[in-house]
């Protein structure tokens, strides 16, 4: 069973770009790694999936951060960001709350909470008439015909979404 209630799940990486990492996975768990021994996280496991929605997730209740293998094709300040993110919910058990921020910037990250991914990430960016947006990796029928659920319960003409294809 996942552990949900203690599941953060963070992205915190709006307008970053990209281009190409500069990483590699070795080099990434290196970096994790030696951060979370230098802030007494010995006791805690780091994982890798290959998640495109989220680029790390810290469960703080079974002591685990996952990172995504999706960060080898980003910068060095991007994957330094979500690093610095995660361990300061690993830190401070807490989800994005001043005090959440304030252990991000001395750890060095840029204290960042916005859970959305970079559109560069998904292939399909939604957004209603009042600036809702969501992302999506394909735009079935139902999807691309939907309206948004944050401006009206239920389906309204209305608050249909305008679809951009990012790639
Ligand atoms: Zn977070
Ligand atoms: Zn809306």
């Amino acid at each position: 069973m996942p552990d949900a209630q203690s599941k953060r799940l963070c992205v915190g990486l709006v307008n970053q770009t990209n281009k190409g990492g500069t990483m590699n996975l070795e080099e990434i768990e290196i970096l994790m790694l030696t951060k979370m021994c230098e802030n007494e996280l010995g006791g805690w496991t780091l994982e890798w999936d290959n998640s495109k929605t989220h680029l790390g997730l810290t469960y703080t209740r079974s002591h685990r951060i996952v990172l995504s293998k999706q960060l080898i094709k980003f910068d060095k300040t991007t994957v330094n960001d979500v690093c610095c993110h995660e361990l300061a919910h690993a830190i401070t058990g807490e989800g994005h709350t001043a005090s959440w921020r304030v252990k991000c910037l001395l750890l060095g990250g840029n204290g960042r909470a916005e859970e959305i991914a970079p559109d560069s990430f998904f292939k399909w960016t939604g957004m209603c008439k009042s600036g809702h947006i969501i992302h999506r990796h394909r735009l079935h029928e139902g999807t691309r015909g939907g309206s948004c659920a944050s401006c009206h319960k239920g389906f309204s003409r209305e608050h249909m979404f305008n679809w951009v294809m990012n790639f």
